[in-house]
Order: structure tokens, then sequence, then C-alpha cells
């Protein structure tokens, strides 16, 4: 089938590779080698596309560049972050195929740990709400008089579930995650994440920007984990996996997708932060109050898809993502790709 789609998707035919999966944002690949033309097990290429969601919802109008964006601003925080974060990260070459340049990175192929690990430095969203009921998120107790927007004394680990495509992820306390992966490697992921946020916030409150929460995934060597529990390689990658029988000191946790982006956190600009009320996003302000506005027609309480942005609201929401960028790393962008050491 030729592929007829915008260079905003990723591309159903990608010479030399096998389409294995597309997520809400994400195409993954497996290099086929050049030779043979056997599928490489080892490695994924991730193509980020320009979707972008609001509410809930896919939008059909495609952001240009989001993509790039979001991948060229992951590659640098995996930089920025190695050193500093004690886990090595899934990044193998940001060198790819001309026809998805700056959006895709080859990494290793892991399987996945079945959390998503979330860190929470600002009280919004899902955190506030479990905060007015309980006094505490994720079993995790906070003083009183914390409003929206409220920043914690310390991060939170907030963990919840992977959900199945078209669910949600829902909130596990930290004793599930330990039933999950076993306390060994529940306190690793939980030390993680919160060290990522942390960190992720000294070096982006220099620069104007604050990271409310966000969420990272981690993954094990399929190789290592088939070692550690005595099972096939293929029963390790896709098989069921007793993660609570992992001794945690003999498998690397490897940081894996995305880091510290848009997409995977919140951004708010420091200027504007006022606790006590919804605070506006840095990256999606723009894309919000147009669809919540009359000018859109779209009634947010209907089952209705959300209609075409019109091409100002495109143009401001690009913008926004590309100062985030640049904001962040001090670099301009220009949508070249760049290996990180
Ligand atoms: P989410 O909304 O949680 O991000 P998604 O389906 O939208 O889910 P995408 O970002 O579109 O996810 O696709 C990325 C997918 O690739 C995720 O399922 C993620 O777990 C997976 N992934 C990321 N890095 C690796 C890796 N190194 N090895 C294997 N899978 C990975
Ligand atoms: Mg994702």
């Amino acid at each position: 089938t030729p592929d007829v789609r915008s260079p905003s998707e990723v591309p159903v035919d990608l010479p030399g590779h096998e389409l294995l999966y597309t997520g809400k944002v994400r195409g993954l690949y497996a290099p086929l080698d050049p030779a043979t033309g056997e599928r490489d097990d080892s490695r994924l290429l991730l193509v980020a596309s320009d979707r972008i969601s609001a509410y809930d919802h896919i939008l059909d109008t495609p952001i240009p560049d989001k993509g790039t964006v979001l991948t060229q601003l992951s590659l640098w925080w995996f930089d920025q972050l190695s050193g500093v974060v004690d886990a090595p990260h899934h990044v193998v070459s940001a060198d790819v195929p001309a026809a998805v340049a700056g959006r895709g990175v080859y990494v290793r192929r892991l399987r996945m740990l079945p959390v998503e690990c979330v860190a929470r430095a600002f009280l919004t969203g899902g955190g506030l709400a479990e905060y007015a009921a309980t006094g505490a998120v994720s079993g995790v107790r906070l003083p009183e008089g914390l409003a929206d927007g409220s920043r914690l004394p310390q991060p939170v680990f907030t963990p919840s579930t992977k959900a199945p495509v078209g669910e949600h992820d829902q909130p596990i306390s930290y004793e599930d995650v330990e039933q999950l992966v076993g306390p060994g490697l529940a306190a690793r992921l939980r030390d993680l994440t919160v060290t990522i946020l942390r960190h992720g916030n000294e070096i982006a409150g220099r620069r104007g920007i604050l990271i409310a929460d966000t969420k990272v995934e981690f993954g094990v060597d399929p190789h290592q984990l088939a070692d550690a529990l005595g099972i096939s390689a293929e029963a390790a990658m896709d098989g069921p996996v007793d993660w609570a029988a992992v001794d945690p000191d003999v498998v690397d946790v490897v940081l894996a997708d995305e880091v510290l982006t848009p997409d995977s956190s919140r951004f708010w600009r420091a200027s504007e932060w006022a606790p006590g009320q919804p605070q506006t996003s840095y990256d999606k302000q723009v894309l919000r109050d147009w669809l919540t506005s009359p000018a859109s027609g779209w009634d947010r309480s209907s089952d209705a898809p959300p209609p075409p942005l019109p091409e100002e609201v495109v143009q401001l929401t690009r913008a926004r993502y590309v100062e985030a960028y640049e904001n962040l790393t001090g670099r301009p962008f220009t949508g070249a790709a760049t290996t990180p050491n």
C-alpha cells in the first residue's frame, strides 16, 4: 500500500522497517537486517507523530513539528539526566531514515514494566482530587490548606496502571506497585521517578518553567530478564512475567519512552504560577481556550469530536512547543537530529 498520509503522521511504509504498533502519539518499528531481511528484535525505531490531544480527544488537526520537538526535547533530557539519574536510558542513535529525521530515534527494545511511574511536585488534577477527598496522595499524607497549584513539600510518587488501549490509567497505591513488581523494583521505580522530576525542576526552574508532574516509563533488557527468571527470551519479551521474582540487582532498570516533555508532563510558566486556581498550560492553553470558546462551536460535554483547528490556533500552539524547547535547552529549534552521548 502506498503511504498516502501526511508527514505529520508516522509512515505506514518505512523501507527497511516493520511497523509493529501505533500508539496514541508514536509509531514503533522493528529494523530489518539489510542483508537477510530478518527482523532485529533488539532495537526499536520510535517515531513521534504531530498528533495532539485535548480534553481526552485526539484532534484531527496535527501541530506541525510537534513530534520533532518532543523527540528532540527527550533526547536533550536523556543527556541532562545521565549521570544524575542512576539508570541507563534506552537511546541508541538519532541517526534515522530521512523520512523520519528529527522525530525518530533508535532505542533498545525493552520489556516494559507494568507501571506508569508518575511523580508530582505540585498539586493539581487527579492528585488534587485525591487530596481534597483524603488529605493524602497515593497514601502520602500532605499538609492541610494546599490549593490547586500548590507546591508540595517534596515530590510524591503517584503511580498508575498501564491501561489497555482505549481505557484510562488508574491510580494505584505504592503497596499495589510492590504487589505488581516486588518491593525491590518498586523502591527503585519510586526513587528514580522522584529523582527525575526533582532534577528536571532544578533545570527547568532556572529557565522559567515549572514541571508540575510527569510520567516516566521503565523497561528491562529481555535477555537479562530471561536469565534472571530462567525463561526464554521470547517469553521475556511477550509472555507473562513474574516481576516480583526478579532480583532488582541482577537486571538494569532502563529509562525508556519519552522524558519530561509537554506530552508526559504538565509545564507551567513560573511567571504565571498562582496557586488557588487552575494554572494555565504552557503548551495547550491556546488550544483549550479556543476549543471551549464560542468560536469553536464545540460542546465539550457532548460525544462529538472537536472540530478542525483554525490555522491561527495551529500556529500559536506550534510556537508554544518550539518556545518550550528553546527556553529549556537554550538552543534554537532547527528540527535537526542530535545524538546524546
Ligand atoms: P501513553 O498514552 O501511555 O503514552 P501510547 O500508546 O500513547 O501510551 P505512545 O507514546 O504512542 O504510547 O507509544 C509509545 C509506546 O512505546 C508505549 O507503549 C511505550 O510503553 C513503548 N516504549 C517506549 N520505549 C520503549 C522501549 N525502549 N522498548 C519497548 N517499548 C517502548
Ligand atoms: Mg506515550
